[in-house]
């Protein structure tokens, strides 16, 4: 059996929690011992978790995402969420040190928040996450609400970042959906920039025509990196269902070995896990 990590996870517990609307979509109730129970069952080992946005528009306080983790026996690792404020940079660079064991990537609501990848506002964190060598993840591409910034969120955006920034571990989340190619460019030209495919398949009218196309969105994406090593397994969880991604997953048309890589190999490596 195939040793799986979920590098893309939300969770909160709060009623204000803005994916509940998918977690209901998706007949989930959304709860961490609902979480830990479907990793279990689908032999997923670890999982990353990243704050979910609020309703009234901020993300979940990182306090209880690590909170959470706490509480996962081991299973759940924190992502810190730094929103592009001078105090709220420090803050989350503090949060990391002082939970240095737990802490294993930061992450950029691009699209969500009013700044773009190259801001200044980042700097010290990137400088702290090269000098640790933590990845940070970005969301790129089609924002979960119609008021979402694109011109930020497009996957192009981080190329000049990766550009000024070569040792920086970069993490295209949602695979820049709908733009793979660009990504696809992206993860082959620049050594340490990665993309995970989470929350790609969202249901609605032509379901299974879409997954087919993903499907081979993502293997020819593979093609022209020429490798498998840049891609990472996540489910975005209650956006999408467990089952839906990883047979996302195996219907790629790779190499099992490029798969075991998508499912943990890559993750592994990346976030020392
Ligand atoms: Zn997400």
């Amino acid at each position: 059996m195939q040793r799986i990590i979920d590098a893309h996870t939300h969770l909160s517990e709060r009623r204000d929690d803005a994916l509940d609307h998918f977690a209901r979509k998706n007949g989930l109730s959304y709860t961490l011992d609902e979480l830990l129970g479907i990793m279990r069952r689908h032999k997923i080992v670890r999982g990353l978790l990243l704050s979910p946005p609020l309703l009234g528009g901020g993300p979940l306080p990182n306090d209880d995402v690590i909170r959470l983790c706490t509480r996962s026996d081991g299973m759940l690792a924190p992502v810190v969420t730094v929103e592009p404020t001078a105090k709220e940079v420090n803050t989350a660079v503090k949060l990391a040190e002082e939970n240095r064991k737990e802490v294993k990537a930061f992450k950029v609501r691009l699209g969500y928040v009013k700044a773009s990848a190259e801001s200044p506002v980042f700097n010290t964190l990137y400088d702290y996450a090269e000098s640790e060598r933590l990845p940070v993840l970005f969301h790129t591409g089609d924002t979960a609400f119609s008021t979402g910034d694109l011109a930020r969120s497009h996957p192009l955006t981080l190329d000049g970042l990766a550009n000024r920034r070569e040792e920086l571990r970069i993490i295209l989340c949602h695979f820049g959906n709908p733009w793979f190619e660009d990504v696809a460019e992206l993860i082959h030209k620049h050594p340490n920039v990665y993309a995970d495919i989470s929350g790609l398949i969202t249901g609605g009218a032509y379901a299974e025509e879409y997954a087919e196309w993903l499907a081979r969105k993502i293997s020819e994406a593979i093609y022209f990196a020429a490798s498998a090593d840049k891609v990472i397994f996540g489910t975005d969880y209650p956006v999408t269902k467990h089952s839906e991604t990883l047979a996302l997953v195996r219907s790629l048309e790779v190499d099992d070995s490029d798969k075991e890589k998508i499912f943990h190999l890559n993750a592994e490596r990346v976030f020392r896990l």
